[in-house]
């Protein structure tokens, strides 16, 4: 389980069962079983637009997170701001909706991703939508 906690991007199931048990045959129930423990204590957070596992960068927090996903390199950046938890949480309670799932997940292009794109740019030229979400 380790290898999700230091791992800097998301992995997957598959992907975790490949790197705990490389040339091993998988034993996908212990592998689920881990995550669902890992998942129960905060540690790590299922994406699910990505259906990827990544671990928790704060494990003080209260897990109403919000994910920032790169649709190009596939990073994903951990925030949690309060003032969106409070307003998700209001949310909730006006509409009398009992939240499971708090975290917000957005998906983008990341700071590096798009610096390494103005300069694909600078030879190809041009992305408008690009230049306007920066
Ligand atoms: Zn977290
Ligand atoms: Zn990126």
């Amino acid at each position: 389980m380790e290898h999700l906690l230091t791992a800097d991007q998301p992995l997957s199931a598959y992907d975790l069962l490949s790197r705990l048990r490389p040339g091993d045959p998988p034993a996908p129930p212990s592998v689920y079983r881990n995550l669902g423990f890992l998942l129960e204590h905060g540690l790590i957070h299922r994406l699910e637009t990505t259906r990827a596992y990544i671990a928790c960068r704060h494990p003080v927090h209260s897990h109403s997170a919000q994910f920032l996903i790169c649709r190009r390199c596939g990073s994903v950046v951990e925030a949690s701001d309060d003032h969106i938890t409070a307003s998700v949480g209001a949310l909730g309670q006006h509409l009398g909706f009992a939240l499971e799932l708090c975290a917000v997940e957005l998906r983008g292009v990341c700071a590096r991703c798009q610096s390494q794109h103005r300069c694909e740019q600078r030879h190809q030229g041009g992305d408008q939508a690009f230049t306007q979400s920066a």
